[in-house]
């Protein structure tokens, strides 16, 4: 088997990291597609849109109201991945029968994950992308992404900080005004 053959041939891969094959098949993507097609969002947006949830001024679904904010703006995803208040637990679930002396792995164990979720709206502009904006505007965002890193990071509880942003409604980022997330967690994911 030739280099070329991994393009085109069934074969299995050792992954090195876990010491496992994993079966490849890439003469599949050669197969017919009549699958669905996306049409291209819409590309004339409002610098200001009244209905956006993170537009200056707007009201949230939480019924909280944005600041009139000029730059950027911080805020407590309303909607939170990770939440910080939770009980800290855990629990395993046996196979059905499992009596408890038995010795072995439970089917699943689960613990409490705490953790603090956060948007960063880049601009108050619903018009723009990161890539549109000035110079100074751009690093107005990453100043905040490295204040909200070392501001996370120091709660005593937190061992990682993501700062990363979803693009596009295909990503599940429906609301197309330029913001981002951070997520600080409480183990490294
Ligand atoms: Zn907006």
């Amino acid at each position: 088997m030739s280099h070329h053959d991994l393009f085109s041939r069934p074969h299995r891969r050792l992954n090195q990291l876990t010491g496992e094959w994993v079966l490849v098949s890439p003469h599949r993507t050669q197969r017919p597609w009549l699958g669905q097609v996306e049409t291209l969002p819409p590309t004339e947006l409002p610098a200001y849109d009244p209905n956006c949830y993170l537009c200056p001024g707007n009201t949230r679904a939480n019924g909280a109201q944005n600041p009139a904010y000029t730059t950027t703006f911080v805020f407590e995803n309303d909607f939170a991945a990770l939440l910080p208040d939770i009980p800290l637990d855990r629990v395993s679930i046996r196979a059905p029968g499992a009596t408890d002396g038995e010795v072995g792995p439970a089917l699943l164990h689960a613990e409490a994950e705490r953790g603090i979720c956060r948007v960063v709206c880049f601009s108050p502009r619903h018009d723009l992308t990161l890539a549109q904006m000035a110079q100074a505007e751009v690093r107005r965002v990453v100043e905040v992404w490295a204040e909200q890193y070392h501001e996370l990071g120091a709660i005593d509880w937190v061992q990682s900080v993501l700062i990363f942003e979803n693009r596009g409604a295909m990503m599940g980022a429906s609301n197309p005004h330029p913001h981002g997330q951070i997520w600080a967690n409480e183990q490294l994911p």
